[in-house]
Protein backbone atom coordinates (compact mmCIF):
# COMPACT_ATOMS: atom_id res chain seq x y z
CA UNK A 1 0.00 0.00 0.00
CA UNK A 2 1.07 3.48 -0.79
CA UNK A 3 2.68 5.01 2.24
CA UNK A 4 -0.44 7.50 3.34
CA UNK A 5 1.11 7.82 7.04
CA UNK A 6 2.46 10.91 6.43
CA UNK A 7 -0.35 12.67 4.19
CA UNK A 8 -3.49 13.46 4.54
CA UNK A 9 -6.23 10.95 3.71
CA UNK A 10 -10.20 11.80 2.18
CA UNK A 11 -12.98 9.11 2.37
CA UNK A 12 -12.45 8.94 -1.44
CA UNK A 13 -8.94 8.18 -1.38
CA UNK A 14 -8.94 6.02 1.67
CA UNK A 15 -11.65 3.80 0.02
CA UNK A 16 -9.30 3.53 -3.54
CA UNK A 17 -7.11 1.63 -0.97
CA UNK A 18 -8.96 -1.22 -1.43
CA UNK A 19 -6.94 -2.49 -4.56
CA UNK A 20 -4.47 -3.16 -1.64
CA UNK A 21 -6.23 -5.82 -0.08
CA UNK A 22 -7.27 -7.54 -3.54
CA UNK A 23 -4.67 -10.32 -2.62
CA UNK A 24 -6.09 -11.10 0.41
CA UNK A 25 -10.28 -10.62 0.26
CA UNK A 26 -13.06 -11.51 -2.26
CA UNK A 27 -14.76 -8.45 -1.33
CA UNK A 28 -11.91 -5.75 -0.64
CA UNK A 29 -14.23 -2.93 -1.49
CA UNK A 30 -16.77 -3.65 1.03
CA UNK A 31 -13.68 -4.76 3.61
CA UNK A 32 -12.09 -0.76 3.17
CA UNK A 33 -15.88 0.42 3.78
CA UNK A 34 -16.53 -1.32 6.52
CA UNK A 35 -13.36 -0.58 8.69
CA UNK A 36 -13.44 3.07 7.47
CA UNK A 37 -17.16 3.54 8.79
CA UNK A 38 -16.00 1.51 12.23
CA UNK A 39 -13.18 4.21 12.54
CA UNK A 40 -15.26 6.80 11.68
CA UNK A 41 -18.25 5.62 13.90
CA UNK A 42 -20.66 6.26 10.65
CA UNK A 43 -22.31 3.68 8.49
CA UNK A 44 -21.38 3.22 5.18
CA UNK A 45 -23.66 5.45 3.08
CA UNK A 46 -21.85 8.40 5.37
CA UNK A 47 -19.21 7.64 2.64
CA UNK A 48 -20.40 7.82 0.02
CA UNK A 49 -22.32 10.90 1.00
CA UNK A 50 -18.58 12.45 2.41
CA UNK A 51 -16.08 11.77 -0.49
CA UNK A 52 -13.90 14.73 0.23
CA UNK A 53 -13.99 14.62 3.92
CA UNK A 54 -10.27 14.87 4.87
CA UNK A 55 -9.78 11.85 8.01
CA UNK A 56 -8.85 13.18 11.04
CA UNK A 57 -4.78 11.98 12.18
CA UNK A 58 -5.85 10.56 14.81
CA UNK A 59 -8.86 8.42 12.45
CA UNK A 60 -6.72 8.11 10.06
CA UNK A 61 -3.85 6.26 11.63
CA UNK A 62 -6.44 4.08 13.44
CA UNK A 63 -7.45 3.01 9.66
CA UNK A 64 -4.02 2.46 8.40
CA UNK A 65 -3.29 0.33 11.64
CA UNK A 66 -6.90 -1.80 10.63
CA UNK A 67 -5.92 -1.79 7.34
CA UNK A 68 -2.52 -3.85 8.18
CA UNK A 69 -4.06 -6.07 9.64
CA UNK A 70 -6.55 -7.11 7.09
CA UNK A 71 -3.72 -7.08 4.53
CA UNK A 72 -1.55 -9.95 6.63
CA UNK A 73 -5.14 -11.59 6.17
CA UNK A 74 -6.46 -10.93 9.95
CA UNK A 75 -10.30 -12.15 9.06
CA UNK A 76 -12.62 -9.44 9.19
CA UNK A 77 -14.41 -11.01 12.36
CA UNK A 78 -11.80 -10.40 14.24
CA UNK A 79 -10.72 -7.35 12.97
CA UNK A 80 -14.56 -5.57 13.58
CA UNK A 81 -14.71 -8.07 16.81
CA UNK A 82 -18.22 -9.14 15.61
CA UNK A 83 -19.89 -11.81 12.83
CA UNK A 84 -23.59 -11.91 11.87
CA UNK A 85 -24.99 -15.91 12.50
CA UNK A 86 -28.80 -16.87 11.87
CA UNK A 87 -29.22 -13.10 11.37
CA UNK A 88 -27.94 -12.16 15.20
CA UNK A 89 -24.53 -10.23 15.47
CA UNK A 90 -22.45 -11.81 17.67
CA UNK A 91 -19.28 -10.70 19.46
CA UNK A 92 -16.15 -12.55 18.54
CA UNK A 93 -12.53 -12.41 19.79
CA UNK A 94 -9.54 -15.02 18.63
CA UNK A 95 -10.43 -16.92 21.52
CA UNK A 96 -12.93 -18.08 19.30
CA UNK A 97 -13.79 -19.33 15.83
CA UNK A 98 -15.28 -17.56 13.45
CA UNK A 99 -19.05 -18.79 13.39
CA UNK A 100 -19.29 -19.85 9.65
CA UNK A 101 -22.45 -19.37 7.54
CA UNK A 102 -22.11 -23.50 7.08
CA UNK A 103 -23.16 -24.33 10.79
CA UNK A 104 -26.19 -22.92 9.98
CA UNK A 105 -27.22 -26.32 8.94
CA UNK A 106 -26.74 -27.83 12.36
CA UNK A 107 -29.54 -24.93 13.69
CA UNK A 108 -31.90 -26.34 10.71
CA UNK A 109 -31.55 -29.77 11.29
CA UNK A 110 -32.76 -29.36 15.41
CA UNK A 111 -35.05 -26.85 14.22
CA UNK A 112 -36.88 -28.89 12.11
CA UNK A 113 -36.48 -32.82 13.94
CA UNK A 114 -38.06 -31.10 17.28
CA UNK A 115 -41.71 -28.92 17.34
CA UNK A 116 -41.93 -26.69 20.36
CA UNK A 117 -42.43 -28.71 22.93
CA UNK A 118 -39.65 -28.40 25.51
CA UNK A 119 -36.68 -30.61 25.34
CA UNK A 120 -32.88 -31.17 27.43
CA UNK A 121 -30.67 -29.72 24.33
CA UNK A 122 -26.22 -30.08 25.18
CA UNK A 123 -24.21 -27.89 22.80
CA UNK A 124 -20.93 -28.86 23.14
CA UNK A 125 -17.81 -26.82 22.36
CA UNK A 126 -20.17 -23.89 21.89
CA UNK A 127 -16.92 -20.97 21.19
CA UNK A 128 -19.10 -17.54 20.71
CA UNK A 129 -22.39 -19.21 21.85
CA UNK A 130 -23.76 -18.76 18.23
CA UNK A 131 -25.52 -22.46 17.43
CA UNK A 132 -26.88 -22.11 21.42
CA UNK A 133 -27.91 -18.82 20.92
CA UNK A 134 -29.45 -19.21 17.66
CA UNK A 135 -31.33 -22.15 18.76
CA UNK A 136 -32.77 -20.20 22.16
CA UNK A 137 -33.64 -17.50 19.85
CA UNK A 138 -36.16 -19.58 17.84
CA UNK A 139 -37.19 -21.93 21.25
CA UNK A 140 -37.34 -20.10 24.08
CA UNK A 141 -38.91 -22.61 25.76
CA UNK A 142 -35.80 -25.30 25.65
CA UNK A 143 -33.07 -26.25 28.02
CA UNK A 144 -30.00 -26.07 26.21
CA UNK A 145 -26.17 -26.40 28.15
CA UNK A 146 -23.76 -24.85 26.53
CA UNK A 147 -20.00 -26.31 27.26
CA UNK A 148 -16.28 -25.29 26.59
CA UNK A 149 -13.18 -26.25 27.36
CA UNK A 150 -11.75 -23.13 27.14
CA UNK A 151 -12.68 -20.23 29.57
CA UNK A 152 -11.90 -17.10 27.00
CA UNK A 153 -14.37 -19.00 24.79
CA UNK A 154 -16.97 -18.90 27.54
CA UNK A 155 -16.22 -15.54 28.07
CA UNK A 156 -17.16 -14.26 24.86
CA UNK A 157 -19.88 -16.42 25.31
CA UNK A 158 -21.22 -15.36 27.88
CA UNK A 159 -21.09 -11.43 27.04
CA UNK A 160 -23.07 -12.43 23.90
CA UNK A 161 -26.19 -14.24 26.09
CA UNK A 162 -25.93 -11.38 28.27
CA UNK A 163 -26.46 -8.87 25.25
CA UNK A 164 -28.24 -11.01 23.37
CA UNK A 165 -30.94 -11.99 25.63
CA UNK A 166 -30.75 -8.83 28.27
CA UNK A 167 -29.25 -11.18 31.17
CA UNK A 168 -32.37 -13.66 30.83
CA UNK A 169 -32.03 -16.74 28.80
CA UNK A 170 -32.39 -20.40 28.80
CA UNK A 171 -28.35 -21.33 28.35
CA UNK A 172 -26.56 -22.33 31.05
CA UNK A 173 -23.01 -22.58 30.29
CA UNK A 174 -20.45 -24.84 31.47
CA UNK A 175 -16.37 -25.26 31.69
CA UNK A 176 -16.61 -29.25 30.65
CA UNK A 177 -14.55 -31.61 28.48
CA UNK A 178 -16.58 -33.27 25.62
CA UNK A 179 -18.31 -35.89 27.41
CA UNK A 180 -18.52 -34.17 31.35
CA UNK A 181 -21.79 -32.59 30.46
CA UNK A 182 -23.17 -35.97 29.64
CA UNK A 183 -22.14 -38.11 32.59
CA UNK A 184 -24.43 -35.52 34.65
CA UNK A 185 -27.47 -35.70 33.04
CA UNK A 186 -29.58 -37.28 29.91
CA UNK A 187 -30.38 -35.06 26.73
CA UNK A 188 -33.04 -34.89 23.85
CA UNK A 189 -30.87 -33.72 21.88
CA UNK A 190 -27.11 -33.11 21.63
CA UNK A 191 -25.63 -31.08 18.89
CA UNK A 192 -21.68 -30.08 18.13
CA UNK A 193 -19.25 -28.56 15.62
CA UNK A 194 -15.95 -29.93 17.20
CA UNK A 195 -12.49 -29.50 15.94
CA UNK A 196 -12.45 -32.01 12.73
CA UNK A 197 -9.54 -30.54 10.71
CA UNK A 198 -6.41 -32.80 10.37
CA UNK A 199 -3.12 -31.84 11.60
CA UNK A 200 -1.26 -31.78 8.15
CA UNK A 201 -3.94 -30.26 6.46
CA UNK A 202 -1.90 -27.06 4.34
CA UNK A 203 -5.22 -24.79 4.76
CA UNK A 204 -4.23 -24.82 8.52
CA UNK A 205 -1.17 -22.75 7.50
CA UNK A 206 -3.07 -19.97 5.94
CA UNK A 207 -6.13 -17.28 6.52
CA UNK A 208 -8.36 -17.43 8.14
CA UNK A 209 -7.65 -21.21 10.10
CA UNK A 210 -3.95 -19.23 10.48
CA UNK A 211 -5.88 -16.38 13.01
CA UNK A 212 -8.52 -18.78 14.66
CA UNK A 213 -7.78 -21.11 18.00
CA UNK A 214 -6.26 -24.18 16.95
CA UNK A 215 -8.24 -26.11 20.03
CA UNK A 216 -11.38 -25.61 17.94
CA UNK A 217 -10.06 -26.80 14.96
CA UNK A 218 -7.61 -29.44 14.53
CA UNK A 219 -8.43 -33.10 15.90
CA UNK A 220 -5.69 -36.20 15.87
CA UNK A 221 -7.14 -39.02 13.78
CA UNK A 222 -7.62 -37.78 10.62
CA UNK A 223 -9.48 -35.30 12.23
CA UNK A 224 -12.19 -37.60 13.61
CA UNK A 225 -11.23 -38.21 17.39
CA UNK A 226 -13.27 -35.48 18.92
CA UNK A 227 -16.07 -36.74 16.95
CA UNK A 228 -15.92 -40.24 17.81
CA UNK A 229 -15.82 -39.73 21.27
CA UNK A 230 -18.84 -37.62 21.13
CA UNK A 231 -21.00 -40.32 19.28
CA UNK A 232 -19.43 -42.57 21.69
CA UNK A 233 -20.71 -40.24 24.97
CA UNK A 234 -23.78 -39.34 23.31
CA UNK A 235 -24.48 -43.35 22.43
CA UNK A 236 -25.22 -43.65 26.79
CA UNK A 237 -26.71 -40.83 27.51
CA UNK A 238 -29.27 -38.94 25.13
CA UNK A 239 -32.86 -40.18 25.96
CA UNK A 240 -34.20 -42.74 23.62
CA UNK A 241 -35.36 -41.56 20.28
CA UNK A 242 -33.01 -38.67 21.01
CA UNK A 243 -30.90 -36.96 18.61
CA UNK A 244 -27.48 -36.22 17.53
CA UNK A 245 -26.37 -33.45 15.15
CA UNK A 246 -22.93 -33.27 14.16
CA UNK A 247 -21.17 -30.77 11.76
CA UNK A 248 -18.05 -32.36 10.09
CA UNK A 249 -15.29 -31.89 7.22
CA UNK A 250 -16.70 -32.21 3.70
CA UNK A 251 -15.05 -35.29 2.81
CA UNK A 252 -15.68 -37.11 6.21
CA UNK A 253 -19.27 -37.79 5.45
CA UNK A 254 -18.94 -41.53 5.17
CA UNK A 255 -16.53 -41.95 7.65
CA UNK A 256 -18.49 -40.12 10.27
CA UNK A 257 -21.98 -42.01 9.33
CA UNK A 258 -20.03 -45.45 9.34
CA UNK A 259 -19.13 -44.60 12.86
CA UNK A 260 -22.40 -43.73 14.01
CA UNK A 261 -23.91 -46.81 12.40
CA UNK A 262 -21.58 -49.15 14.25
CA UNK A 263 -22.21 -47.28 17.20
CA UNK A 264 -26.13 -48.55 17.11
CA UNK A 265 -26.99 -45.29 15.87
CA UNK A 266 -30.02 -45.29 13.48
CA UNK A 267 -32.07 -42.72 10.88
CA UNK A 268 -28.70 -41.03 9.61
CA UNK A 269 -28.99 -38.19 7.75
CA UNK A 270 -26.69 -36.14 5.96
CA UNK A 271 -27.17 -32.54 5.36
CA UNK A 272 -25.81 -30.67 3.03
CA UNK A 273 -24.02 -27.01 3.21
CA UNK A 274 -24.81 -23.96 0.80
CA UNK A 275 -22.37 -25.37 -1.37
CA UNK A 276 -24.18 -28.47 -1.85
CA UNK A 277 -21.27 -30.53 0.50
CA UNK A 278 -21.94 -32.97 3.32
CA UNK A 279 -21.35 -30.41 5.98
CA UNK A 280 -23.31 -32.24 8.89
CA UNK A 281 -25.14 -35.45 10.50
CA UNK A 282 -28.05 -35.88 12.65
CA UNK A 283 -28.44 -39.47 13.83
CA UNK A 284 -31.39 -41.49 16.80
CA UNK A 285 -30.83 -43.32 19.20
CA UNK A 286 -33.67 -46.03 19.11
CA UNK A 287 -36.66 -45.85 21.02
CA UNK A 288 -36.90 -48.46 24.43
N1 LIG B 1 -15.71 -25.06 9.50
C1 LIG B 1 -14.33 -24.75 9.75
C2 LIG B 1 -13.56 -24.73 8.45
O1 LIG B 1 -13.59 -25.70 7.73
C3 LIG B 1 -13.71 -25.75 10.69
C4 LIG B 1 -14.44 -25.79 11.96
C5 LIG B 1 -14.14 -26.98 12.77
O2 LIG B 1 -13.08 -27.60 12.74
N2 LIG B 1 -15.09 -27.32 13.52
O3 LIG B 1 -12.96 -23.77 8.12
Amino acid sequence: MPNQREMTLSVRQALALASSLASVSESPDLDVQLLLAQVLGKGRSYLFAHPDRILPALQQSEFQRLMDRRQKGEPMAYIRGRKEFWSIELGVSPDVLIPRPESEVLVESALSLFSHRPIEVAELGTGSGAIAIALASERPNWSILASDTSKAALLVAQANIARIFNGKSNIHLVLADWCQPMRQRCFDLIVSNPPYIRPSDPLLQGPPLVFEPTGALIAESDGLEDIGKIIKAARICLKPGGWLILEHGSDQSQMVYDNLTVAGYRRIESKEDLGDHNRAIAAQIPNL
